[in-house]
């Protein structure tokens, strides 16, 4: 029998990509030798060096490229950070949009020992990735934010039946495979007409899924209850901008945002292995970045191609790599000082893939 075979790109992105993402190739390259799962590693340039190597921080030929993959690991991208020359723009909401990846799934888990403000915490937040209030991303052509006078700006808020309704659907899926139970996070009670699409187009889709309680909560509420009582949730969807804030929160919750990973999915052809923090120049070069975040991510992108592609060698390298993980972290000198750690990024890494190649 030919080995199962998956074409994975692997995109450094900026600062700290350069360390946390060749981590993340290496973990994967162990785990999928233990499975006998065959990948074609595909690096291609983006961000900085993209911008230095082939003039531009998206070289021409990229998208194509990927369209051909089933997956890509993309690292942190620092655009704040790139001159102001036309050929540096920001990659992510181009990606993101290109290849319809409006769910980004952002699991936030508890382990013992790390500076977790909570135990037993395991929760996944679902983004909508694609609408919303950021301006970036919510128009095709000029921007959703604009100043018609020099002491007035207007930004624009995108809700979609679709866009909702694609995310909500996501999010019952994830749900199915957890306690049955969703919880959507709006504040329909000021954003009548969004939120309230947002809300509605949520209960529609639980038609669909009669084995799974779907209950609200405003975003207000939520911040506080994630924060006082982070066990009481298990899946939650909700619309761009909540997500983006309440995931660092609930990040925070756990260790920071080196604990906080994502994986950006959409209508099945490609998925996009994708931190939540970004390039984090403050510590890029040193070797102390937290690799979790970046290895949990292309962990979770192994096993979401597994199920959705039927690959078993698949979803038996995503199972090594998260006892790796778990095994890395419970040892003080095999996790980074963010975490309570007396280790680096190469000790995390290199304990992880040691975990994996000694297993039974
Ligand atoms: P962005 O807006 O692009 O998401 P940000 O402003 O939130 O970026 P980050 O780059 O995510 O900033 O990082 C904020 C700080 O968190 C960093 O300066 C760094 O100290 C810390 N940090 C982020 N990621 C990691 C990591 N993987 N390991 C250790 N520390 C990290």
């Amino acid at each position: 029998m030919t080995a199962a075979h998956l074409v994975i790109g692997i995109l450094n992105g900026d600062d700290i990509g350069h360390e946390i993402v060749p981590a993340s190739v290496a973990v994967a390259r162990a785990a999928a030798a233990r499975h006998d799962l065959r990948i074609d590693w595909r690096a291609m340039p983006i961000g900085r060096t993209a911008l230095d190597s082939h003039n531009s921080t998206m070289p021409a030929g990229t998208l194509e490229a990927l369209s051909r993959m089933d997956g890509f690991i993309l690292g942190p991208i620092g655009h704040r950070d790139y001159p102001k020359v036309p050929q540096a723009i920001n990659p992510h909401p181009i990606l993101r949009k290109h290849f319809n990846l409006f769910a980004n799934v952002r699991p936030t888990r508890s382990f013992p020992g790390l500076g977790a403000l909570h135990e037993s915490v395991d929760l996944v937040i679902v983004r909508e990735n694609n609408e919303g209030f950021q301006p970036d991303r919510n128009v095709v052509a000029g921007c959703g934010e604009f100043r018609p006078t020099e002491d007035v700006t207007i930004s624009v808020r995108v809700i979609t039946r679709a866009g909702s309704a694609r995310v909500a659907r996501a999010a019952f899926e994830i749900a199915r495979t957890r306690s049955k139970r969703l919880t959507a996070v709006h504040k329909n009670t000021v954003f009548k007409l969004g939120c309230g699409m947002f809300v509605e187009e949520c209960y529609k889709v639980a038609k669909e899924f009669p084995d799974v309680t779907l209950d609200e909560v405003i975003v207000d509420t939520f911040a506080m209850r994630l924060v006082r009582d982070p066990q009481s949730f298990d899946v939650v969807v909700t619309t761009n901008m909540f997500g983006d804030i309440l995931t660092d929160e609930a990040a925070g919750l756990v260790g920071g945002l080196g604990m906080a990973p994502g994986l950006c999915i959409g209508e099945g052809n490609i998925a996009m292995a994708q931190a939540t923090h970004g390039s984090a120049p403050d510590i890029a070069g040193k070797g102390i970045a937290n690799p979790y975040a970046m290895i949990e991510s292309t962990r979770m992108m192994f096993e979401w191609l597994g199920h959705n592609r039927g690959i078993e060698p698949a979803v038996g390298a995503a199972a090594s790599m998260k006892r790796g993980i778990e095994h890395a972290l419970a040892d003080p000198t095999t996790r980074t000082r963010d975490i309570r750690g007396t280790g680096d990024t190469n000790d995390m890494t290199r304990a992880i893939v040691a975990a994996i190649e000694s297993e039974k």
